[in-house]
């Protein structure tokens, strides 16, 4: 049999196992271009089907890249970015430069300051152990900051070839599917709201004889995809720009968002909390010595998601005190809540694995 590659994903395409990678049936192999089954039924069912790869097979093929002389361009989620680092990233890609590009930034009221948004992510990058060379803002699905992105990669790479890394479901394909229209070839590269959906390196050609490379997205545990069902999931991910709710808080004062996060206002006396999250993440208030006894008994009903029934990871302790005049109380893939003023006192739950961190306000 002559070899074929999916021109979803990039797998080699085999015709004997259903359950392992690459799998299409005979068929398939008559039609052009060629897709594996889990890239078709991805492609027209939007259904994400399981296959066996591990975390380690993905580390193991970024490290490729450690031995080239390229450029990486890292692309992380801005609304999930502790989700996003992928841990040990300059150890994969040696001494090449990295080019940190924050996506879905229309996620983001339009009156967010790109300025400080920038700057968290420098801040947070720095906070990893990487300094990258620039960093950029784009919303990749909705075709915004794409050609700035494209024409600094071709600034840096400086005639070398260019790898874009990042997490699952940073929106990496949605980003090489533009720079391919963009080339005026078909886009077929796999993109869906489901977390690992590209498989093995993918060449793209540039002008000069050098390529960039597609490479799979790496699993990291702390995606809250990973925590959450995916029925669920669509519910807490916000897909449009968040709107901000407000709060006003007395003392002793508790939000809960949904089941999945929790926040207290400690004091002192009463202020403002603006929550910007999904608006299919309710909230709901209540005061802090009933919170407990709240969760205990309506996770799953009055506090959903999580659905009922779905146990997440034991809830996680965060305790703050605001320094500047606005903070934001960040929960990584879910949102953030601004703290209006300095000095106030809070403590901020969610389950274990989901990052949790103060930064001055963005708005
Ligand atoms: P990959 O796993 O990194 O290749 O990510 P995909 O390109 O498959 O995208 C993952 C999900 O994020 C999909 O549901 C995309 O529609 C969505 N997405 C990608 N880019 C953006 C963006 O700029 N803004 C928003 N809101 N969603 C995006």
């Amino acid at each position: 049999m002559d070899e074929h590659y999916c021109a979803g994903c990039g797998v080699k395409i085999q015709t004997s196992d259903e359950h392992a990678l690459g799998y299409a049936p005979k068929s398939a192999l008559q039609h052009d271009p060629v897709v594996c089954q889990r890239c078709f039924r991805l492609t027209h069912y939007n259904e994400i089907q399981a296959v066996s790869l591990t975390a380690d097979d993905f580390l193991s093929m970024l490290s490729r890249i450690a031995s080239r002389d390229a450029l990486v361009v890292y692309l992380v989620d801005l609304f999930d970015i502790m989700g996003s680092w992928v841990t040990g990233l300059q150890r994969f890609v040696g001494n090449n430069p990295i080019l940190l590009v924050g996506n879905k930034r229309d996620l983001f009221p339009k009156s967010t300051n790109d300025h400080k948004l920038m700057s968290w992510l420098r801040r947070s990058a720095h906070e990893q152990g990487l300094k990258p060379v620039d960093v950029l803002l784009m919303s990749a699905g909705k075709n915004h900051g794409i050609e700035e992105v494209a024409v600094n990669i071709d600034h840096y790479r400086n005639g070398r070839d260019v790898y874009v890394v990042g997490a699952t479901n940073v929106g990496k394909s949605t980003f090489i599917n533009h720079l391919i229209r963009q080339a005026g070839e078909d886009a077929v590269i796999t993109t869906s709201r489901f977390p690992g959906t590209t498989l093995d390196f993918i060449e793209i050609p540039l002008e000069d004889g050098c390529s960039l490379f597609d490479t799979p997205g790496v699993v990291n545990a702390h995606q809250v995809a990973h925590f959450i069902e995916t029925r669920d999931y669509k519910k807490i991910m916000p897909t449009k720009e968040v709107k901000p709710k407000v709060f006003q808080l007395n003392e002793k004062q508790t939000l809960f968002l949904g089941g999945v996060a929790r926040v207290d206002y400690e004091g002192p006396s009463k202020r403002s909390l603006i929550a910007y999250v999904a608006s299919s993440l309710l909230i709901h208030r209540t005061k802090t010595e009933q919170a407990d006894d709240l969760y205990a008994r309506q996770l799953g009903h009055l506090l959903a998601p999580p659905s009922e029934g779905v146990r997440l990871p034991e809830m996680v302790r965060f305790d703050f005190r605001t320094e500047e005049t606005d903070s934001d109380v960040v929960f990584s893939g879910l949102g953030w809540i601004t703290i209006k003023g300095r000095g106030a006192r809070i403590s901020a739950y969610a389950p274990k694995g989901i990052g949790v961190s103060l930064r001055p306000s963005i708005i």
